[in-house]
């Protein structure tokens, strides 16, 4: 809640006149508590797992013939069903762990600092922001992630969002209640080391699950604009984490390609293109973007 009863009292204390952006906060925020402005990600989130992955599900189903080339496993192939017991799944999950985590996780909010007072911050700050998190969370995450695949984390936890071998967006989020905790660490810390305004909060939730979706997503779209991102990572890249499945020592990251670099974990991803793609080149186009043919069993061409 601002501290001002009106825009002439915020101006005032700004010494300026709002811009049309602060003055659409000021509009929207100055009788909301901020319990409630911190309680919109739950919206966010119940939005972005609903309507994102749909968009992948129109290309598949209605425009498949379009959108073939570029689906990463063009053999792997789901009904409407298996998607809507997804979906499922997603929502239980999201009622039962990520919707009371937002509720009960307010109080750290508030201790780290995030505030939703005036002035905004610039557009410049909330990119080198968003970018701080970013970079905190892939190398983070890509540790924990590196655990999950022991013996004893990825039996107990980690190889029920390894169940789609090939991935898709409304999977992204499907994962054991225990990972779904687990993975809120990466994703708080970035926040709390560089605290900012709730909107820029509220915009690495959404972007950060929507990026999710992406990679997940089944398709290598050329039109994606996170394809101008340096060092990211992308659709293709994890889908093959997904492929290899429970044997994966490949591609841990959850967003760029340099922790896998520097600690050596891509080897083998890089190892199969390369390969495969020679494979490919002499087979024509009759094969899935992995270079696998059609008609060869994928296991004899699986690289740890
Ligand atoms: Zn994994
Ligand atoms: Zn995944």
């Amino acid at each position: 809640m601002l501290p001002y009863t009106s825009i002439h009292e915020a101006e005032a204390a700004l010494g300026r006149g709002l811009t049309a952006a602060e003055t659409l906060w000021f509009n929207y925020s100055a009788n909301k508590s901020d319990y409630f402005l911190y309680c919109h990600n739950i919206i966010f989130l119940f939005l972005i797992f609903s309507l994102v992955p749909l968009y992948y599900l129109i290309l598949e189903f209605f425009f498949r013939n379009s959108v073939q080339p570029y689906k990463i496993q063009p053999k792997f192939k789901l009904s409407l069903s298996d998607y809507f017991n997804c979906y499922k799944s997603v929502m239980r999950m999201f009622v039962i762990v990520v919707g009371p985590l937002q509720l009960l996780s307010y109080p750290s909010i508030k201790m780290i600092g995030i505030r939703t007072s005036l002035p905004l911050p610039s557009v410049w700050e909330i990119l080198a922001q968003l970018t701080m998190y970013f970079m905190i969370e892939d190398y983070t995450n890509y540790w924990i992630h590196r655990f999950l695949h022991c013996k004893w984390g990825y039996e107990k936890i980690h190889k029920v969002h390894h169940e789609y071998t090939a991935p898709i967006g409304f999977a992204a989020p499907y994962a054991h209640w225990a990972e779904v905790l687990i993975l809120g660490i990466p994703a708080f810390l970035g926040p709390s080391l560089v605290p900012g305004h709730m909107i820029t909060f509220w915009l690495w939730i959404a972007l950060r699950q929507i990026e999710a979706i992406e990679t997940h997503s089944g398709f290598d779209l050329p039109w994606t604009p996170t394809k101008y991102i340096p060092f990211y990572g992308g659709s293709d890249y994890h889908d093959y984490h997904h492929y290899v499945g429970g044997l994966s020592q490949s591609n841990f990251a959850s967003v760029f390609t340099y922790c896998d670099y520097i600690y050596g974990t891509d080897k083998g991803y890089r190892y199969q293109k390369k390969v495969l793609q020679q494979l490919r080149d002499g087979l024509g186009n009759d094969g899935d973007q992995y270079g696998v043919p059609f008609d060869t069993s994928s296991e004899s061409l699986k690289v740890d």
